[in-house]
């Protein structure tokens, strides 16, 4: 299969990271046969080094005109004094707004390898986890009406959901859920909100389509707690877009290593963003120690959710875990004073994994 990704490095970290999930890329092409081309664009600080503003209209075209698009990460203290329209993170919103991405996945994988970085005790997470959280990312109150009124004494935000916008992301989730463990729960707080009935109610509904899926519904005060009382309880946990930041956040911490954490962002067709969860870091950027897995595992994503390569998904995840259960750290992972290795072993060992 030939695909075109569109690949923003960003600024920071995120040319090293990047370069060993193409790395990885390609060593998936080589042994599935497949050609993967490569489109590089400039986003975040550099494009405003390059062009005066964070992102232009020709990269939105090119990575619109790409099958999907991988990107390392944005921002930096270079650009901490400009003003907010013209800060690197800018690039982000304008990619998912202008690219149309409505649903964001984050999965929340904690490796048995990595349980001592887990916060929570061995007993309440056994063997590991594996949870995603797929989140609501244009609609709710981040993007409803908001202003002050009384001379700026009374603020108020607007939250209000369609049913479209519900159906489409719950469709969403119980499609993911089918390729997992077969179960949706549904998160909001009806007991109050007026856009959390419509949400449960439509949520249903879409649940009839999908009988071989199992759905159960939590309020979202439940739900942060039973995220550290029993995380395992969770297979795919879908939620709108303030609830699935909060909680995002929260199943990902679990795992206590954010060089490890991937996402997506998606829509209805098989375009996707693939990035992972963590910043620019650019305390330690160009030095050959930032954890590129977080970035392979968005690669793998990709072939999953945008390639229908699931074979191809498969086999990269499953080197990260034979590299990670070899004893094989970066220094973000590794135990104190243990033997650690650079960014680009880390991708050359990984990618030697893949068969
Ligand atoms: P950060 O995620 O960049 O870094 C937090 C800490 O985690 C740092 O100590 C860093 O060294 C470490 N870290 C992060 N990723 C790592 C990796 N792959 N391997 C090893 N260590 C890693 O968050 P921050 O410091 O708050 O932000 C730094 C810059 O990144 C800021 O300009 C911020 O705006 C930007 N940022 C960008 C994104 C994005 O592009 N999606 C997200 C968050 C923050």
């Amino acid at each position: 299969m030939k695909k075109r990704i569109a690949v923003i490095p960003g600024d920071g970290i995120g040319p090293d990271i990047v370069r060993e999930a193409v790395k990885v890329l390609d060593k998936v092409a080589k042994a599935y046969s497949h050609e993967f081309e490569y489109d590089y664009l400039l986003a975040g600080g550099c494009s405003i080094d390059e062009y005066g503003v964070p992102l232009t209209d020709e990269t939105l075209d090119r990575a619109k005109k790409a099958d999907s698009t991988l990107l390392g990460a944005v921002g930096g203290p270079k650009w901490d004094s400009l003003p907010g329209a013209m800060r690197p993170e800018k690039a982000l919103l304008g990619l998912r707004s202008g690219l149309g991405l409505f649903c964001n996945l984050r999965p929340a994988i904690l490796y048995k390898e990595l349980a001592d970085a887990c916060p929570l005790r061995s007993d309440i997470v056994g063997d590991g986890l594996d949870v995603m959280v797929v989140r609501e990312l244009t609609g709710g109150i981040y993007f409803g009406k908001k202003g002050r009124i009384d001379d700026g004494n009374e603020a108020y935000d607007v939250m209000s959901y369609s049913k479209g916008e519900i159906d489409r992301i719950a469709r969403k989730a119980f499609e993911i859920a089918r390729r997992r463990r077969g179960k949706v729960t549904s998160v909001d707080k009806a007991n109050v909100l007026e856009t959390s009935r419509l949400w449960r109610e439509t949520v249903k509904a879409v649940s009839e389509d999908y009988p071989d899926v199992e759905l159960s519904n939590l309020y979202v005060d439940n739900a942060s707690m039973q995220l550290v009382r029993n995380p395992a309880q969770f297979d795919v946990i879908v939620t709108e877009n303030m609830f699935g930041d909060i909680l995002s956040d929260e199943a990902s911490m679990i795992t206590g290593s954010i060089g490890m954490l991937p996402s997506a962002s998606l829509r209805t067709d098989s375009y996707g963003m693939y990035e992972p969860i963590h910043g620019s870091a650019p305390d330690i950027a160009g030095q050959d120690v930032a954890n590129p897995i977080a970035t392979i595992l968005s690669a793998a994503m990709m072939l999953r959710y945008s390639f229908s390569m699931a074979r191809e998904a498969d086999a990269v995840e499953k080197a990260v875990a034979s590299a990670l259960s070899d004893g094989l750290r970066t220094k973000d992972i590794a135990s104190e004073g243990g033997a650690w290795i650079g960014t680009s072993a880390m991708g050359d060992e990984i990618a030697r994994r893949i068969v």
